[in-house]
């Protein structure tokens, strides 16, 4: 494996019990860092103390917003063993949304690497109660001082690391999402393929709006027919009408979520009828009113699957599968965690064991 120069903390902090994690508040005792700029590319790797960092108030990630970021997991197995889910291709969409960004890519081997460092030097911070996890968060952001609107000339990559509570702590619970025409996320030829912080700072709105209408999150249609079902703002959607599942297509709109592809291998390895096409409001609405929309449900790392039970639309509301997680929507979960914990084999490779640094 390779190492890097590395200096430890002199002042470990005090970790939380597993039962008291949140979703990102606490943050381990180091972080990795590594710096690029034009002609001398990726340089300087170092793992430090996690600490502030410093930064010029004209340094153009804080002005114009040339920043991605990814969200992966490592969770630690019954058998005590380190598994991080799908790292490559997390990297590789790492890499996606920097190229959308006029960003440079890093290679995939050194994101990699990163990863198995940092998450070695802290692996005490994996927590061991079934359903906690370590989350992994890889950002580059432009680090320039001017005030111009460019590309920046050089970056910052930077890996941190929070131990995160189980997302259900009372078993799978359904969610009431609303379907807007209000609000848009993306548009093609827009950055919506990228983890990109834009995307997050304009779904902030949305939100607000649909939690003040009683829902939990914001369903996207597609931002110029406002027709099509686009995502969820932080997870990908499927619908199962019948016996078919049914999810929008990877057209320029949507993140290509890495729990998404996850889930469409198992259900087709499962012999499943499963259709990536676009798909309209009126259609799941008018499936929801006449009973054929048995489950729908959103994907993503948080919270692996997240069942919806309510889906409202311009002032109505269908309730699915009883307000109750559906049968395929607990399977999807069992799978794809019992792969992650190490529970069940690994038929697609997915997992990879993180050495513990010692000493
Ligand atoms: C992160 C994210 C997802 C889920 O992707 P995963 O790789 O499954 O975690 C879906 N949509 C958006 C907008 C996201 O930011």
């Amino acid at each position: 494996m390779a190492s890097f120069p590395t200096t430890r903390t002199t002042t470990p902090k005090q970790k939380p019990a597993d039962d008291a994690l949140a979703f990102g508040r606490v943050l381990t005792d180091h972080m990795f860092l590594m710096d690029y700029t034009d002609g001398e590319g990726w340089h300087s790797p170092r793992i430090l103390p996690h600490g502030p960092l410093s930064l010029d108030p004209a340094t153009t990630v804080l002005h114009y917003g040339q920043a991605i970021f990814d969200g992966l997991k490592a969770f630690r197995g019954a058998d005590g063993q380190i598994r991080l889910f799908r790292a490559d291709r997390h990297a590789q969409r790492f890499n996606r949304s920097a190229k959308l960004m006029c960003m440079p890519e890093l290679p995939v081997d050194v994101i990699r690497q990163s990863f198995d460092a940092l998450v070695g030097l802290d692996a005490d911070w994996v927590p061991r109660k079934p359903g906690t996890s370590l989350y992994l968060r890889p950002t580059i952001i432009a680090t320039d001082v001017m005030l111009g609107v460019h590309p920046s000339h050089s970056y910052l990559y930077f890996l941190i690391l929070s131990p995160v509570g189980s997302y259900y702590r009372e078993g799978v619970k359904p969610v009431r999402i609303l379907a807007t025409d209000s609000h848009v996320r993306a548009v093609k030829g827009g950055t919506g393929e990228a983890k990109t912080a834009a995307n997050y700072a304009q779904s902030l709105a949305g939100q607000r709006d649909a939690e003040a209408a009683g829902y939990t999150q914001v369903l996207y249609l597609d931002g110029v027919h406002r027709k099509y079902l686009d995502e969820v703002g932080t997870m990908n959607i499927m619908v199962k009408i019948g016996d078919e599942v049914i999810t929008p297509p990877l057209a320029g709109t949507i993140l290509d979520g890495v729990t998404r592809a996850s889930a469409l291998e198992l259900m087709r390895d499962w012999g499943l009828k499963v259709t990536e096409r676009p798909i309209t409001i009126d259609e799941v609405m008018q499936a929801g009113r006449d009973g054929s929309l048995q489950e729908m449900w959103g994907t993503g790392t948080a919270a692996v699957v997240s069942p919806v039970g309510t889906l409202g639309y311009q002032g109505e509301d269908v309730t699915i599968n009883g307000g109750q997680t559906g049968a395929l929507t607990q399977k999807l979960y069992d799978a794809i965690t019992a792969i992650q914990y190490g529970r069940s084999n690994d038929p697609h490779g997915w997992t990879s064991v993180v050495p513990e640094v010692r000493g």
